[in-house]
């Protein structure tokens, strides 16, 4: 036993990984099934499930109603939105699964009590087409407390980190962690396995510095850890190069989708011009996706990144004339003008209060009245959310009856190309845009999925204890590694035997800020700039088994940093690889300037080899299962 820690072994049919919208999604479906089946079900989350992952804070929109039963939309208009903002890259298959089971996701959250904005006809308020308006500040405590009444509290696991898959002869086995509350490890053993650890956040370097330090559009907690442990499986993984730049209101982040969809705002620079007017001929350079409408979200922010680079800046929502606008029609009557002119602010208010509170609070700090004067946007530094706009994570398998024959099918939906291992949420690739809902609706597909993996495949394999043992030790190398040395220098931030985890951070985060494209150098990058990343990525990746740790929350932290490390290196090789821009306003390779239909309409695809320690990078084909090229 390393240390003095003890070890906790939970042996379980299915062991589902985050506690997140993914994994909500995944213990209700999974419950259902497991019990109908005499199966069990275990959850295992690094913080409490209430408030954790991206939706902790809470949202004010639910982004993906189809509305199949209304009539509105269909499938495949999903499929379209969705292909043409990721300028052609994306998986029909995928996407279009998760479209056909994402309404009964949001018809579960009201009945559960989530309260859904009505119009005067009982329908859904809908902000924009495929996005509905919620009073959403308690939205995950919802979506979890269903999700731990079906599994039972004694099944979940709360505040242990995962770090590491298990694996024995190529397929998962289960998965080791620790708690950040107590000395314990935790060896979880299961017929199969589903990751939905979230994104990543914290690889580039951060606009905000001092006492802003630590915020991010992003939730800070999300670390790589899917990432990471899909590679470390061996898992192919997809669109490792598609990064997402969201454009936001500026230093606290706050939401822009209810003021542009909404409020019906414009954006425009310090001059007052619209950039999406003044430079509509850039959109001409992106081939059919500059003419596509709604224009693809990075090519809008790749239009006011060039006014930025102009000198032109800062950027602004108008909120006032956006108010004013909407406030019109009530005018000559002077009372109704008053009252709406109070929902409308109210309105505005409530979409931070309900996700980015810190929004308001900046708001209520720096004077701002949004009916009186407009305020500053402007895009984050990188972040990879593949749920949201972004599309990197595993290569999964989709369904049956859509993939079957083609190369997107081995078996089982969302299975990743290692037996047993499944994926949802951010942790799978190439079917972005699902965001909250659709990624509840993923998780879902991926429990059903693997609990038919078990009924037809019902052995627990189990890993060699001498690997579970490497792994434990190897957990609390960083203590261990701190122990030893921290007496040989005066302060024990500094030493030459080991870099603590924030210091370490800071070096990833200038390495690919300035290197690999960050906000930093507007999101540029080349062949000169990447070769030189991956020479400095070498020296990182020997420090990184030099971490340190004084205690539990620096050794999740030094693991969240390694996490992140396999996310970085993954990007840097799939931006080398593709040469090409596909994605100007989330990244650019200005040697390579422009959008190559012919060579580079494919999927960047790549594996790490866990019995070689070698990457292998390849392209895969976008098949057109629907009509929409
Ligand atoms: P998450 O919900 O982030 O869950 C990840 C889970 O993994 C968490 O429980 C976390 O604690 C756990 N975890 C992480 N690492 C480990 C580890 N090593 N070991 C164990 N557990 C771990 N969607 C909408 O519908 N509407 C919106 O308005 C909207 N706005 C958004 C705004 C922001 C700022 C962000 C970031 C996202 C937004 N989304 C929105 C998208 C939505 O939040 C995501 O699609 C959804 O949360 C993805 O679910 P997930 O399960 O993949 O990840």
């Amino acid at each position: 036993m390393p240390m003095n820690f003890e070890t906790v072994e939970v042996t379980t049919d299915l062991l589902i990984i985050g506690g997140g919208m993914g994994s909500c999604g995944a213990a209700v479906e999974a419950a259902y099934w497991g019990k109908k089946h005499g199966l069990k079900v275990t959850l295992v989350d690094k913080a409490s499930m209430p408030r954790s992952g991206a939706v902790g804070m809470g949202l004010s929109a639910i982004n993906l109603y189809v509305g199949l039963a209304e009539g509105n939309n269909t499938v495949q208009d999903y499929v379209r939105y969705v292909k043409t903002d990721m300028m052609g890259v994306a998986r029909d298959d995928l996407v279009a699964n998760i479209a056909r089971h994402v309404d009964s996701s949001v018809h579960m959250f009201e009945k559960w009590g989530l309260p859904l904005w009505k119009d005067e006809n009982g329908g859904y308020v809908h902000e924009g087409k495929w996005q509905l308006m919620i009073s959403g500040e308690s939205y995950k405590v919802i979506v979890a407390e269903a999700a731990k009444n079906a599994l039972g509290e004694e099944n979940i696991y709360e505040r242990v980190f995962i770090t590491e898959p298990l694996l024995k002869d190529g397929k998962c086995v289960g998965a080791v962690g620790f708690s950040v509350r107590e000395n314990k490890i935790y060896v979880f053993k299961a017929k199969a396995t589903l990751c939905a650890m979230g994104g990543t956040v914290g690889v580039f370097k951060p606009k905000s510095t001092g006492e802003g330090a630590g915020r991010s559009w992003y939730p800070p907690f999300s670390t790589g850890s899917s990432a990471y442990f899909t590679m470390k499986a061996g898992a192919e993984m997809t669109c490792q190069e598609v990064r997402f730049v969201p454009i936001r209101f500026k230093d606290a982040y706050g939401p822009v989708g209810a003021w542009f969809l909404l409020f019906k705002s414009r954006a425009t620079n310090a001059l007052g011009e619209n950039y999406m007017e003044t430079r509509a001929d850039e959109l001409k350079n992106w081939g059919k996706y500059g003419s596509a409408k709604p224009i693809p979200a990075n090519l809008r922010n790749h239009l006011g990144l060039l006014d930025i680079k102009e000198g032109k800046g800062p950027l602004y929502m108008r909120t006032e004339e956006a108010i004013a606008n909407l406030a019109k029609k009530y005018e000559d009557d002077a009372k109704a003008f008053k009252k709406k002119m109070k929902e409308l602010e109210n309105e505005a208010w409530e979409d931070f209060l309900d996700m980015t509170i810190a929004q308001a609070l900046l708001w209520a700090a720096t004077n701002v009245e949004p009916e009186v004067r407009s305020s500053e946007i402007a895009a984050t530094e990188p972040y990879f959310i593949s749920s949201h706009s972004g599309s990197s994570g595993a290569w999964v398998s989709g369904p049956e009856d859509l993939s079957a024959g083609t190369d997107y099918f081995w078996g089982y939906a969302q299975m990743t190309t290692v037996p047993a291992l499944f994926a949802a949420g951010d942790a799978t690739g190439a079917c972005p845009h699902k965001f909250s809902s659709g990624t509840h609706a993923e998780g879902r597909i991926a429990a059903k999925s693997a609990i038919k993996y078990i009924l037809e495949n019902n052995t627990l394999t189990e890993a060699d204890p001498a690997v579970i043992e490497a792994v434990k030790a190897e957990i609390v190398k960083p203590l261990e590694i701190f122990e030893a040395h921290s007496g040989f220098s005066t302060d024990p931030e500094v030493n030459p035997n080991y870099i603590m985890p924030k210091q370490f951070m800071y070096r990833l985060q200038k390495l690919m800020d300035e290197y690999v494209g960050g906000a930093n150098v507007f999101f540029n990058m080349n062949e000169a700039s990447l070769t030189r990343a991956a020479e400095l990525f070498e020296f990182l990746k020997e420090d990184s088994q030099k971490l340190a740790a004084r205690d539990l929350y620096e050794l999740l932290r030094a693991w969240e940093n390694k996490h992140r490390l396999w996310q970085a290196e993954s990007h840097l090789r799939a931006v080398t690889f593709r040469e090409e821009t596909r994605w100007p306003g989330y990244y650019f390779r200005t040697d390579k300037p422009t959008l190559d239909e012919e060579n580079w309409h494919c999927f960047v695809n790549m594996k790490w080899d866990p019995n070689t320690n070698e990457w292998s990078v390849f392209k895969k084909p976008v098949i057109d299962m629907f009509g929409v090229e």
